[in-house]
């Protein structure tokens, strides 16, 4: 199994060496050679417990690493951290199943995949002999974060940055990302939006200049972003534990296809469920789920990627985003690895803020169907579900339910569906809580995690312990221009 970029060829880069570089030095995506095909069938799946599934999955893509390794790995990242032993548990409600990935210690689905980064990393510093300091930089619209700064506090040999937009995320988002410990952890407000963040990280990693003279203080970059291909494979795992889960639960017979409806922002998410389909899970449709930044909607309607728009602050706060990076590995695959033509799109899309699919790449979406809610559909969504099935959402998930409704409204489609719960309604109070009643209205966010703890049952999750009185360690906020030179002074 090799790894190459979408925008060249790479000849022999192997899984561990692609996870430690992050992204490739023309500033292109790396990709498998050819999807691995599962060498398992779908009866065996239903037997595995989450670690072993997510052994036989991950194993085919990052077969450099030795049997006792990834098990080590796998051991370590899906462990107590996690509040159930399914890891990622398929909630059943009456009109809708929900994979619930927010078990983990952010209580956001990030943790799937950056509870085990951490590991890879390391494993992948073991085989490719770095010595140097690894420099996690990170930009976040609210869960990559602190997922990542959980992940990495404290690793010895690493340091991790994280650069969020500084009114872009919520009161809960923002305050777990600055409590964080850790010497090694900076924790950066930006006067800007995601967009802005993530293309700071990319410039920074793109400045050869910059890397040599780091080279030189004994540190190596590399991205927690989904842009990392070792945060999309952990991710591709889930897809298959939620075939198996909604199997067991009599909603699916074992070999027929599912659709899957994933609330998504940079794409990686979704990808995960495209590379699940073509290793062979049977899903039909993938259900493309946006907020008010519906970037992706109107891509999948007119095959043009146009981000020269205005950019909405909205509840779902992980999905503000214009330019959606993962797309681009989809991009690779659909136009038959045209290195070419990815290349040309996006400087396209650098210089011009769009560009166009060929007509050929168009007809290779029609598995993907494009929805959006805005704020008001959303908090309508999450009052209706909660009202009627005492199912209580966040407001990602809740972008994805209201997407899921219209497809089956549009549609008529009865394939059984899951829909990709992505956060905890937990990390998002405010906007959750005054969905459901106006009386919570004008409350902050930590007051009404006591309100909506009275109102659904179970523990308060780990995660929001004494958030509201936890010490503040992180207060620099920069201009976007400032970013690399306070990466710069943090790496002394
Ligand atoms: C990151 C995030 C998303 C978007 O996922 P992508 O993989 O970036 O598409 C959706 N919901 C929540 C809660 C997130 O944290």
């Amino acid at each position: 199994m090799f790894y190459t970029s979408t925008r060249s060829f790479i000849d022999n880069m192997t899984a561990t060496k692609a996870i430690l570089q992050g992204i490739s030095e023309e500033g292109g995506l790396f990709v498998p050679t050819r999807l691995p095909q599962i060498d398992f069938s779908l009866e065996e799946l239903l037997n595995w417990d989450y670690k072993e599934l997510a052994y036989r999955v991950i194993r085919l893509f990052f077969d450099d690493m030795k049997e006792e390794d990834l098990k080590y790995c796998i051991e370590n990242a899906y462990d107590s951290k996690f509040d159930t032993d399914k890891i990622a548990p398929l909630a059943c409600a009456k009109s809708a199943n929900f994979l619930e990935l927010f078990h983990g210690p952010t209580i956001a689905f990030k943790d799937m995949a950056l509870s085990i980064l951490p590991y890879f990393m390391l494993t992948s510093k073991k085989y490719n002999k770095e010595e140097k300091d690894i420099v996690i930089l990170t930009a976040t619209s609210g869960d990559t974060g602190k997922a990542a700064l959980e992940g990495f506090a404290n690793v010895a040999g690493t340091k991790i940055i994280v650069f969020f937009p500084q009114d872009g995320v919520s009161d809960v988002q923002k305050r777990q990302m600055l409590t964080q410990e850790g010497d090694n952890t900076l924790v950066v407000g930006v006067k800007g939006n995601f967009d802005d963040c993530q293309t700071g990280v990319k410039e920074i990693f793109g400045d050869n200049d910059f890397a040599t003279e780091l080279n030189k203080k004994n540190y190596a970059f590399s991205s927690a972003n989904s842009i990392n291909i070792g945060r999309l494979v952990p991710q591709v795992a889930y897809y298959f534990s939620a075939y198996a889960q909604l199997v067991k639960a009599g909603k699916l017979e074992c070999g027929k296809p599912m659709n899957v409806t994933v609330p998504t922002g940079n794409f990686g998410n979704i990808l995960a469920a495209y590379y699940a389909k073509n290793m062979g899970l049977p899903i039909n449709k993938f259900l493309c789920a946006s907020n008010t930044n519906k970037v992706l909607f109107d891509f999948l309607q007119t095959g043009t990627y146009d981000r020269n728009r205005e950019f909405f602050l909205t509840a779902s706060p992980s999905m503000d985003i214009l330019i959606s990076s993962n797309l681009e590995r989809l991009l690779y695959h659909i136009s038959g690895e045209n290195t070419e033509l990815i290349k040309e799109m996006m400087a396209d899309l650098k210089e011009k803020g769009l560009y166009t699919i060929t007509d050929g790449m168009k007809e290779k979406l029609s598995d993907f169907y494009g929805g959006y809610a805005d704020d008001e559909i959303t908090k309508a969504t999450i009052k209706k579900v909660y009202d009627e099935e005492g199912y209580l959402m966040d407001t990602h998930t809740a972008v994805a339910y209201a997407t899921y409704d219209k497809y089956v409204k549009e549609t008529g489609d009865q394939t059984p569906n899951v829909i990709v719960s992505t956060a905890s309604p937990y990390k998002f109070t405010g906007s959750v809580m005054t969905a459901i009643d106006a009386q919570y209205e004008g409350k902050d966010d930590f007051t009404l995690l006591e309100e909506m703890h009275h109102l659904i049952k179970g523990d308060m999750p780990k995660a929001m312990d004494q958030i509201a009185t936890r010490p503040i360690k992180h207060d620099t906020i920069c201009e976007v221009s400032e970013m690399k030179h306070i990466v710069s002074q943090f790496l002394v």
